[in-house]
């Protein structure tokens, strides 16, 4: 009798050939919750293209660039029509304090520019911060009718390796860089116990980077709404979270568990060198001049 590779036939037509265990064993892959954590290895990108082409899946893109971040969104721009979310339908869009700035990037087709112009805030915290009542509040007026899922990015990132359909879930977040290998008692989580960013010592299962998370729009809406409720909470005491909005979203992930992790692979930065398990560094921090960009 020969013997053949295992064969799975879908139900949308194609056979695929499961010919190697999808796993690895140097890194955790799944929280105590359930939630699978995205690393290179894990998942096989054709049959999840196959998925979220049947389902005619619409992915947005949220970046802000005010004041001196404009000079960021070229790149990002750039980068991500070549490796984010190929061959999907994709919305990217700006919001800034100067529409002229954004420059003209050629978009693959099915692929969307949308330049929002708002007023910016004086402090880079509160830019910063506001982002989510912006967000929130753009969900509700348009987005909900224009895609399925929100990718939410802070500017001064660059796609260096493929990120795809393989991140989306309900509600994700991306674990810090600077934290996978690091127990919960080293966590920049928010202290001080008068605060909506209130983590307590014993309490916390990753430290996620503020720099990037989505789901579904229904999903970041509710997560936008919090975190920007808790800033205003905070506000009103005269407080700000340690690491602003990345202080209140840690909040959220506590109590309402992201459905999926992505591995640090998607948040990298090249300070934190090339550990062996990083595999491939997807989305990496632009290096920046933090004095300059914030004057
Ligand atoms: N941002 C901006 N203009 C500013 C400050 C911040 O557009 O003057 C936006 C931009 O998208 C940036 C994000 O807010 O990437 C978060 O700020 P930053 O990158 O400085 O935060 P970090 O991750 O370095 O703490």
């Amino acid at each position: 009798m020969t013997c053949r590779p295992s064969k799975w036939s879908s139900v949308f037509g194609t056979v695929l050939t499961l010919s190697v265990v999808i796993w690895r064993s140097d890194v955790m892959v799944l929280t105590p919750w359930l939630a699978p954590i995205i690393w290179n290895g894990t998942y096989n990108i054709n049959i999840l293209n196959e998925l979220f082409h049947l389902r005619r899946v619409r992915i947005g893109l949220t970046v802000f660039v005010i004041r001196k971040y404009k000079i960021f969104i070229k790149t990002l721009l750039q980068t991500a029509e070549r490796f984010f979310m190929a061959g999907h339908k994709v919305h990217y869009y700006v919001f800034t304090d100067d529409v002229k700035a954004i420059p003209n990037i050629t978009l693959k087709e099915g692929r969307h520019l949308v330049i929002l112009n708002i007023s910016g805030y004086r402090r880079w915290q509160d830019i910063t911060m506001r982002r989510m009542q912006l967000i929130r509040d753009y969900i509700s007026q348009k987005l909900i009718d224009e895609v399925d899922y929100l990718v939410c990015l802070d500017a001064d990132l660059k796609f260096r390796d493929d990120v795809g359909v393989e991140i989306l879930s309900d509600v994700f977040g991306v674990i810090h860089p600077g934290f996978f290998s690091k127990s919960r008692d080293s966590f920049t989580n928010e202290r001080r116990n008068y605060s909506a960013g209130y983590i307590p010592k014993d309490e916390g299962d990753f430290y996620y980077t503020g720099c990037f998370f989505g789901g579904t729009v229904e999903e970041v809406y509710k997560l936008t709404d919090f975190c920007h409720n808790a800033m205003m909470e905070d506000k009103a005491k005269n407080i700000e979270a340690l690491w602003h909005d990345e202080s209140y979203l840690n909040k959220y992930f506590l109590y309402h568990k992201p459905t999926k992790l992505l591995s640090p692979e998607y948040a990298w930065n090249d300070y934190y060198g090339s550990p062996v398990v990083v595999k491939r560094k997807r989305l990496v921090h632009v290096p920046k001049d933090y004095k300059k960009v914030r004057d």
